[in-house]
């Protein structure tokens, strides 16, 4: 786990004035890294690093010779299209280049103050700019970590048999498809697939008729592993390089029919959304909390996932939140309500966990790769992190408070995922958002 140092004091002060803005998500504290374009420039897209509503461009940065050493080695693998490149370099590298951009932002900084025209070289508006997928995804993995959703969802499924006996030894994932990862913001098309109505022997095909978000936290893998070399528990954190809020929306009518025996599938792939900026795990380290309290009678995990810091630090106290607002809303200027309000520290598994468990059989991840946590769900019936358990499967419909009625989505639904971490003695930082509306169904033929 990273230990605080002074990017983490409360007190900083930035010359960037919209980071103090009491609503920003984005203040000095924070720096996560996205991938952004100016808008009508010929320029290429680049690493950026948002600072109250303005993207500080680090090639720029570079250029202007404002880094040294491993800081401006980490900054030259930042004009480029993806954080791969910075992704492989590792812990140390990104720490120093987030020491240095931190001094470089404070308003004590002796080159702001030499030039305080430095400002227009190397931030860009974020209203400026076009954001883009901040990896390139070779492959996403899509756990399951949440003891009281995957509770929940069994109860719907098997009610007599709802948590599998390997759930509290083995963190369950799937394999996710890559390629329909789409940036916040991208209009998600509800998906046709093949349904079994309850009152027929066969199945139909068509549109879905029960398309859910699930509400979730991605890891972006750092460095990665050598096919055949696993990572250790206590090595994993150095291998993840923050956290984005990703949406992984469920078709639940066709994940019902498909799911046994292989699992998820068509009802997954169609599209997942992720957020534009991902927050670093050094960030994050004021906001550590100790791992899910395993019930009594639970057994411990094995002892490739367990050590005594996972248990008191591993997890992480990040507030999680989705809101809808429906095209009726819109249209009448309403503003969006909030479905769900969670807490990643609900996780059974922590992130380390998930980490060391997929490479445990050798499996190699690399720079990019996704690891979703599965939704997030809390005990209370308010922290439920997708419809299906919201509505309890659409038996217990969801009244909106201009009367609109649901238990699925609708088609122009939106959704926005937020999520924030505050602590005693640390500032509060936040995630942005992860949006997309859904758009109807593509037309028979
Ligand atoms: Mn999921």
């Amino acid at each position: 786990m990273p230990n605080l140092n002074e990017t983490h004091d409360p007190h900083l002060r930035c010359w960037v004035e919209s980071a103090h803005a009491p609503e920003t998500d984005f203040p000095i504290q924070n720096l996560p890294f996205g991938v952004f374009k100016r808008r009508g420039s010929d320029d290429g897209a680049c690493v950026g690093v948002a600072i109250g509503d303005q993207i500080v461009d680090l090639t720029a940065c570079l250029h202007a010779n404002l880094f040294d050493d491993l800081a401006a080695r980490a900054a030259a693998t930042c004009d480029e299209e993806s954080l791969n490149d910075l992704l492989a370099l590792g812990p140390a590298a990104w720490s120093e280049l987030r020491l240095q951009l931190s001094r470089l932002l404070r308003d004590d900084s002796v080159v702001y103050r030499n030039d305080p025209s430095i400002a227009e070289h190397i931030l860009v508006p974020m209203v400026e700019a076009e954001l883009l997928l901040p990896m390139q995804i070779g492959d996403y993995t899509d756990f399951y970590a949440a003891l009281y959703h995957a509770t929940n969802v069994g109860t719907m499924l098997r009610p007599d048999n709802p948590l599998l006996p390997n759930y509290k030894y083995v963190p369950i994932g799937y394999h996710g498809r890559a390629s329909s990862i789409v940036l916040s913001g991208t209009p998600v098309r509800r998906p046709r697939g093949q349904t079994k109505p309850a009152d027929s022997a066969t199945p139909v095909f068509g549109p879905s008729k029960l398309l859910d978000y699930e509400l979730e936290v991605g890891l972006v893998v750092g460095p990665g592993n050598q096919l055949g070399q696993p990572i250790a528990l206590a090595e994993a954190e150095q291998h993840i390089f923050g956290l984005c809020l990703v949406n992984d929306w469920s078709a639940r009518d066709l994940q019902t029919w498909e799911y046994q025996p292989l699992g998820p599938f068509l009802a997954k792939s169609f599209a997942t959304s992720i957020a534009p900026w991902v927050v670093t795990l050094e960030a994050l380290a004021p906001y550590r909390c100790a791992a899910f309290t395993r019930p009594a009678g639970d057994p411990a995990p094995l002892p490739y996932l367990s050590t005594s810091e996972n248990q008191s630090s591993g997890g992480i106290d990040l507030q999680l939140e989705v809101w809808l607002r429906t095209q009726q809303m819109r249209d009448q200027l309403h503003e969006s309500v909030r479905l769900t309000q969670g807490n990643f520290r609900d996780m059974y598994w922590t992130i380390a966990q998930l980490l060391t468990h997929h490479t445990s059989n050798g499996c190699n991840l690399r720079p990019g790769d996704l690891l979703a946590s599965g939704t997030v769900s809390g005990n209370t019936k308010d922290s439920r992190g997708c419809l299906l358990e919201l509505t309890w499967r659409g038996s217990e419909p969801i009244t909106l408070p201009n009367g609109e009625i649901r238990t699925f989505l609708q088609d122009g639904d939106e959704l926005i995922l937020r999520g924030s971490c505050s602590a005693e003695g640390a500032a509060r930082i936040g995630f942005g958002e992860c949006r997309g509306v859904v758009l109807p169904a593509n037309a028979e033929g």
